[in-house]
């Protein structure tokens, strides 16, 4: 198949994005590539062909690569590293609270919180099926620490830990906090996402702020084919509000009488349908998530399995 793209792009000096495969959909996703002295890999869920590609117009191959840096333990970020760090002998790092879910498909699935959830088994066939790269074990060599530089040459990269979409999920500044690799802050369309038993609202919401807060000049997402630049305090402003518009979403289908996370689900609020059941997984996770803060705030109550609008 022919690319209507170019697989990768120079975002700075020395550091390259790294397109992945159809448009960088899950379970694709875009990586970097940091062409300095110490040759580094930022995450690895772009299809095999698009990294090795990119490492060959550079003049390099696989089994240069010296490092890869995990942003968080998700199968369409760690990918490959383990398929190159077999080639390449090389480090794999990520947070420390990334290691258990990316050292094994266990600890993933702990990670994911989904095991014994109806649907559960479909989802697990789905993986097996068509990214059986990720069921694999992990070599993880190292951690790094929020804030404090990971060395590649000339290139300083810098972890900005911004937990909610996973507890470990780690944006990385390049050459400060200006240029920011924002990973699953992905600004799509189809907004935050934070269906494991790892993820959580709050932290989500704090951590797009705190990058707001850095005032970035470019971020660049793991889902988008193009870094943004112009309008990017927009972007991020749109994106952090996807939260409340869908817990108003939520209110109105409990008063149109959804009043389970069953029945929620089934006019589902995060994703715009569900095209596979394997999705229902998630959307009921972040219904619940939805559910907890509302009761909380006093807008919805539960009354065994039922929801109810709290007027008192
Ligand atoms: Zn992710």
């Amino acid at each position: 198949m022919t690319q209507e793209y170019s697989v990768h792009i120079e975002i700075a000096p020395q550091v390259h994005l790294i397109r992945g495969a159809n448009r960088a959909r899950f379970p694709e996703a875009n990586c970097l590539l940091i062409d300095d002295e110490i040759l580094t890999l930022v995450d690895a869920g772009a299809s095999l062909p698009h990294i090795e590609r990119t490492l060959k117009d550079l003049g390099h191959e696989i089994s240069d690569v010296d490092q890869i840096v995990l942003t968080h333990f998700h199968v369409d970020h760690k990918g490959y590293a383990e398929r190159i760090r077999k080639v390449a002998h090389c480090d794999i790092v990520c947070h420390e609270l990334g290691v258990e879910g990316t050292k094994s498909f266990e600890g993933l699935v702990d990670c994911y919180g989904t095991r014994g959830r109806a649907h559960y088994y479909a989802w697990e066939s789905f993986i097996k099926k068509w990214l059986p790269h990720v069921t694999e074990n992990y070599e993880v060599t190292g951690t790094f620490q929020d804030g404090e530089d990971i060395d590649c040459g000339n290139v300083k990269l810098i972890p900005i830990h911004t937990p909610g979409h996973t507890q470990d999920h780690t944006c990385i500044g390049i050459n400060g906090r200006k240029v920011i690799y924002l990973v699953d802050i992905d600004l799509t369309r189809f907004g935050p996402w934070y269906g494991n038993a790892v993820s959580d609202i709050v932290q989500f919401k704090e951590s797009i702020k705190r990058i707001m807060d850095m005032r970035p000049a470019m971020g660049i997402s793991s889902h988008l084919m193009e870094p943004i630049s112009n309008g990017l305090e927009d972007r991020l402003e749109a994106y952090l509000a996807v939260f409340d518009e869908r817990d108003q979403r939520i209110v109105h289908n409990v008063e149109e009488g959804h009043d389970t996370i069953e029945k929620l689900a089934a006019v589902p609020t995060i994703y715009p349908r569900i095209p596979h059941e394997v999705y229902l997984v998630f959307e009921e996770i972040m219904l619940e998530k939805h559910v907890r803060l509302l009761c909380e705030r006093g807008v919805l109550r539960r009354d065994g399995e039922k929801i109810l609008v709290d007027k008192r």
